[in-house]
């Protein structure tokens, strides 16, 4: 009898995992998910912010682990990149292709599915898909982009403002979900969604005097002139130069009262809204750190590539501190894994909506099909399973995030779902049929920024992309030799049989992911304009 006992006590507890039918243990998944992170800003992806040290966890994170160097997303936004996500489909199927949509819930997602496998799911931070998340045991976002200070959060019974800075907010949410609602007879999913590093930038206090003593080193393309681009790349709105308010993006001489008159009709007025939010103490310790940087700023009367540089400067170092906030909660979270004895049966995801431009052609913001924010990082570790220190180089998307997750849990992937499974690739394995090209297309025009829709494949080495919006427009890069997209080698004789070529692959990949969505908004464009005109 007492045999018995123990017998039961060792298969149930929690350190040996959760068993299902087959006796294949089931691990929990920690999906730490951070918004706008560009894999650059990571160490471990050793882009040129690499010597600024940005990421020493989740670099070791990806020691132990592996590291997607080719990692996609589908539609370089906050919201779709999520609904993508929930659905394993393409905006244009889980219908939420611009940040003005509202997600439709009721459809299939992979946290229900995982639901019905058997597992507690729960998700803490920022969901930006609108509505009451569903599939989840328990949950607490943000409402919208959320507040950096102090911020309100949507709880099942309603909605509380929460002390403290946003990131350590979220996370010890999801701290307190680990130890006081998690269950010990299943296995769990739970995603753990910041705000940090979005617009509009605000570290943590204790992170402002960060970097404070270095020069972040500038990306090779500040001053990129986009001779070469399609017109629409010289007429969006999301350069350092022209676009990025110095009171409501840099915070210059901020005040409570908040009297300076928006330099643009698009102004992002969020700095106003975090600002209003901050206690008395904290706004005093905020303002005590920028004011002498103000008097030496308005001493120096920078003009011309000078301004530009000293707001690049500003800007990157609090993107990176508010990055550094990230850091510490995937160190806190593992941890709690550590302490509860969960670390050995978790795998933990580090991911990030889209990439960004830190500088990168002059720009902040994402959007466009460039590399910069067309890349997100992914970086997983699953031990006993991923070979720590892997690298690799297959082309992945958040497209395959549901369908990983279906397949760790031992569940069915539904046939409708259009992304691939990466759990061979964590395995070790080289699937020979893997995708030779990833599609993409981004629909948010006209709005904020004022990127224009385009869709467009690309392949290992080249990316042909389309602005169908102003008549025919194209890009083309052979990243191998052109790895900063500078010169567009669309049209060029010697390279025609190379792009008709992808151009037919770009069509079989709208006949096969059955996106038809450029021939009705070109529809509807012309319409309207016929009206017009
Ligand atoms: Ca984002």
């Amino acid at each position: 009898m007492i045999k018995l006992s123990f017998f039961f006590l060792i298969f149930l507890s929690p350190f040996f995992g959760f068993i299902d039918a087959k006796d294949n243990v089931k691990p929990n998944i920690l999906f730490v998910f951070t918004d706008d992170h560009a894999p650059h800003a990571i160490g471990a992806y050793d882009g040129w912010l690499k010597s600024v040290n940005p990421t020493p966890v989740i670099d070791k994170l990806a020691q132990e682990g592996m590291v997607f160097i080719n990692s996609f997303c589908t539609n370089s936004i906050c919201g779709p990149s999520r609904a993508v996500i929930q659905t394993g489909k393409h905006s244009h199927k889980n219908g939420f292709m611009n940040n003005g949509n509202t997600f439709d819930w009721n459809q299939q997602t992979f946290p229900k599915l995982l639901q019905k496998a058997g597992y507690q799911t729960a998700i803490y931070g920022k969901s930006h898909l609108k509505g009451k998340p569903l599939g989840y045991d328990d949950w607490a976002v943000l409402p919208g982009q959320g507040l950096y200070y102090n911020p309100d959060m949507i709880f099942p019974d309603g909605k509380k403002q929460i002390n403290g800075y946003c990131t350590d907010v979220v996370t010890d949410l999801a701290v307190e979900w680990l130890h006081e609602k998690r269950s010990d007879e299943k296995p769990f999913m739970l995603m753990v969604q910041h705000k940090a590093p979005h617009r509009n930038w605000m570290p943590a206090l204790r992170h402002l005097p960060l970097y404070d003593d270095i020069e972040i080193p500038e990306p090779p393309t500040l001053f990129d002139e986009w001779k070469d681009n399609v017109p629409a790349a010289r007429f969006q709105e999301l350069e350092i130069d022209r676009h990025m308010d110095l009171n409501y993006d840099l915070f210059l001489d901020l005040t409570p009262a908040f009297d300076q008159p928006p330099s643009q009709k698009r102004q992002d007025r969020s700095a106003w809204h975090n600002m209003k939010r901050m206690t008395p103490e904290q706004l005093e310790a905020w303002r005590a750190h920028y004011a002498p940087k103000d008097a030496a700023f308005r001493k120096a009367k920078l003009s011309g590539k000078d301004l530009v540089r000293w707001k690049f400067q500003r800007y990157a170092k609090n993107y990176l501190r508010c990055v550094k906030g990230v850091d510490e909660s995937v160190d806190r979270l593992q941890q709690e894994l550590n302490k509860l004895g969960l670390d050995q049966n978790t795998i933990v995801i580090y991911s990030s909506d889209q990439g960004f431009y830190i500088g990168d052609h002059g720009w902040y913001d994402k959007r466009w099909m460039y590399e910069e924010s067309l890349k997100m990082p992914l970086i997983v570790k699953w031990p006993g399973v991923i070979k720590p220190g892997s690298r690799r180089i297959e082309l992945v998307q958040n497209l395959d995030y549901a369908q990983t997750f279906l397949e760790i849990a031992g569940a069915p992937q539904p046939k409708d779902m259009q992304g691939l499974s990466l759990v061979p690739l964590l395995k070790g394995e080289q699937p020979k049929d893997w995708r030779k090209e990833i599609y993409y297309h981004y629909y948010e025009y006209p709005s904020v920024h004022m990127i224009p829709r385009h869709y467009g494949i690309r392949t290992r080495r080249y990316k042909l992309m389309h602005f169908y919006q102003f008549g025919e427009q194209w890009e083309f890069y052979d990243l191998k030799n052109d790895p900063d997209e500078i010169s567009n080698i669309y049209g060029q004789k010697i390279h025609l049989k190379l792009q008709n070529r992808l151009k037919q692959r770009l069509k079989n990949l709208q006949f096969y992911y059955e996106d038809k969505s450029d021939i009705s908004i070109r529809k509807d464009y012309f319409q309207k304009f016929w009206k017009k005109s």
